[in-house]
């Protein structure tokens, strides 16, 4: 017997605008789905929402670099925004001594005054020595990387106040995502592709929301029966543990809380960003959002002021934007828990950093969302 289908009905109730709701969105209206996005902010973007301010595109939840080695996921972004040159090279102001980032041959050389990579691979085989087995944390993987002169001054300070934790509770695999490199070569991202959308990160998720219907500022856990009556599916990518009121306990993640300035000149520290590695400074980083453009408006003008974020990390707690995951053993064994939970609820689809509570990139956002379409359109 056939269902009578009501005309209203959307295939798809995509919870949150951000990367991976606003690309499932997408693909699933380029399959003739009806398709519905909501998101409990004002506005669409998730976490890369840019809002241009002074004619600068400020970042206005953390900076975003888009970068990777996908050639299928460039090409995507790129039929949605064009992309500038950026390259990201931050510094690391350790109280006011400032180093090179990525470790490479110009951290190297200003830490220990060399010149060549064999004279800096002999300090670190030294100093690796300490760890003579496979690291199990952060603090051995750190040292068994870079050596422990560096673990100190770069890494130990900013780690310990970007996760609130010591780095012998944090996990190896969050430091192996910052390159370790003997040439004198500063970009930060060991990737093929990289780049800013000119514009702004909301523009590009309007381009790819374009011709989808989408409502801002309402929450869909509190009115999760009437959303969940118009949609056949739902993906939600909202807290997993929100979702689920909570029940089996709090994930814990990380915020962060950013106090932003505009300065009537036109550059602050002539970089985008500065990481204060040190532990007495409150701040993690200052964002100089210019500087992602070049210090240019979109007709190559200079801008005359300029806006920085200094970026506070803190714990999150219940009314708070979670930003991070923690991954450590505790939490990502109460995931384990939620996720058997969530693969019960089979109109539901969860995804992205909350949804799968993952320390996605936005390209591995990107991959893990085609991949999920090509799974279920
Ligand atoms: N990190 C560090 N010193 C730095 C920058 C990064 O020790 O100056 C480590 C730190 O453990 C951090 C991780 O590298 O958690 C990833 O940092 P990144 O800034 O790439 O993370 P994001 O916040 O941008 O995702």
């Amino acid at each position: 017997m056939l269902c009578e289908r009501n005309r209203n009905m959307y295939d798809y109730l995509v919870v949150g605008a951000g990367l991976y709701g606003a690309i499932f969105a997408r693909e699933a209206a380029d399959k003739g789905k009806k398709v519905l996005v909501i998101d409990k902010r004002p506005n669409v973007g998730g976490n890369i929402y840019t809002e241009k301010i002074e004619g600068i595109n400020v970042h206005k939840y953390g900076a975003h670099i888009f970068h990777t080695n996908n050639r299928e996921v460039w090409d995507y972004v790129n039929r949605y925004a064009e992309f500038n040159r950026f390259t990201n090279s931050p510094v690391a102001n350790y109280k006011g001594e400032i180093y090179s980032l990525p470790f490479n041959m110009y951290t190297f050389n200003k830490m220990w005054d060399v010149a060549t990579p064999e004279e800096a691979e002999a300090i670190i085989a030294k100093q690796r020595e300490e760890i003579d087995h496979e690291p199990t944390n952060l603090e051995e993987q750190a040292i068994s990387l870079v050596g422990r002169d560096i673990y100190e001054k770069l890494i130990k300070g900013y780690t310990e106040k970007q996760w609130g934790r010591d780095c012998k509770d944090l996990p190896a695999f969050i430091i192996k995502r910052l390159p370790v490199r003997l040439t004198y070569d500063n970009n930060y991202f060991n990737a093929k592709y990289q780049g800013i959308p000119i514009g702004g990160y909301t523009r590009m998720i309007e381009n790819i929301l374009k011709g989808i219907e989408v409502e801002t500022e309402v929450d869909f856990l509190e009115n999760r029966e009437h959303y969940s009556s118009i949609a056949e599916n739902i993906v939600y990518t909202g807290a997993i543990d929100a979702y689920f009121d909570y029940k089996l306990g709090t994930l814990e993640y990380r915020s962060v809380r950013f106090e932003n300035e505009t300065y009537d000149k036109p550059s602050f520290q002539g970089n985008a960003a500065v990481n204060y590695t040190d532990r007495e400074t409150p701040w993690t980083r200052i964002i100089e959002h210019k500087w992602f453009e070049f210090g240019k408006d979109e007709e190559g003008n200079d801008l005359p002021k300029t806006i920085i974020s200094r970026e506070f990390s803190s714990e999150w707690k219940p009314g708070d934007e979670p930003y991070y995951p923690v991954n450590d053993e505790k939490n990502s064994s109460l995931y384990g828990e939620y996720k058997k939970l969530a693969d019960a609820e089979e109109k539901v689809i969860f995804g992205g950093r909350l949804g799968e509570y993952k320390y996605y990139d936005m390209d591995t956002t990107i991959e893990s969302v085609l991949a999920k379409c090509r799974e279920v359109l």
